[in-house]
């Protein structure tokens, strides 16, 4: 059985199915879990209500580091992600890649999350882009080792990602891995520890091969299981279950609810 690790069910265009069907079609291809991940604090309450009816979508509560115009203080920050449902912050992070213009206020959102995650022992979700030395000082700087967590969508470089493992995180590929440019992040991949990988959609956004083009969605995360089985020389199932055990080991408050 797979998990999406990071998924945004309330970005989903209705245009191809409404959302019970969308996790439905996921579910009978085997996805048995999704984390839908929060990118703007005031779009929490709407999100939350949107997945409550489903009781295998866990969800976060975080800032994204492109969505800085939603940016919130660390005591709003701090009492949403309380919420009991939510079981990691973020997605936050820096991405200098498509706004170095907002670095400082990057900066200082990441720091709060970072802040937030380890007072309430919750893991960080973690968007980097060309930010790798200032993404990696921060989290050694503001201990976020003590939370753990997972550098989501990676493609940065080999170096990058076992300094991030060094520090307890996980690595999480998604769909861009299957893409014809990716050559440089299928050598990543086959180098990280199966024990350290995860796997995601980030949909409804970087939809897989043979899927370019389209919507993203949850069930294609099977694409994204089969290709890096792959590229790795493990079958399916067995990568399948890895991944599922990794993510309910770092994001041990959803197993708690299971
Ligand atoms: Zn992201
Ligand atoms: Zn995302």
């Amino acid at each position: 059985m797979f998990v999406d690790s990071h998924c945004h069910l309330d970005r989903l265009s209705d245009k191809n199915a409404p959302l019970p069907e969308t996790l439905a079609f996921a579910r009978q291809r085997g996805v048995e879990h999704f984390l839908c991940v929060c990118v703007s604090v005031q779009d929490f309450d709407s999100m939350k209500e949107k997945v409550t009816p489903f009781s295998d979508v866990s969800i976060s509560c975080g800032v994204h580091p492109l969505h800085q115009e939603d940016a919130c203080d660390y005591d709003t920050l701090l009492a949403k992600a309380a919420d009991e449902s939510v079981v990691a912050v973020g997605e936050t992070g820096l991405d200098y890649f498509y706004s170095a213009d907002t670095k400082d206020v990057q900066l200082t959102s990441f720091i709060d999350h970072i802040k937030v995650a380890n007072e309430l022992q919750k893991p960080l979700i973690i968007h980097t882009r060309d930010a790798r030395e200032d993404t990696l000082n921060l989290l050694r700087q503001y201990k976020a080792p003590t939370t753990k967590g997972v550098l989501h969508c990676f493609t940065e470089d080999l170096d990058m990602a076992l300094a991030a493992i060094e520090l307890g995180f996980y690595i999480s590929i998604s769909g861009i891995v299957t893409f014809n440019s990716a050559q440089s992040l299928r050598e990543v991949v086959k180098a990280i520890p199966l024990d350290k990988l995860l796997i995601e959609t980030d949909s409804p956004w970087l939809a897989p091969v043979p899927h370019r083009g389209k919507e993203n969605q949850p069930g294609f995360v099977v694409e994204v299981a089969e290709f890096i089985a792959q590229l790795k020389g493990v079958s399916v199932s067995e990568l399948a279950r890895i991944t599922t055990d990794n993510f309910y080991t770092l994001f041990h408050h959803v197993q708690s609810r299971r």
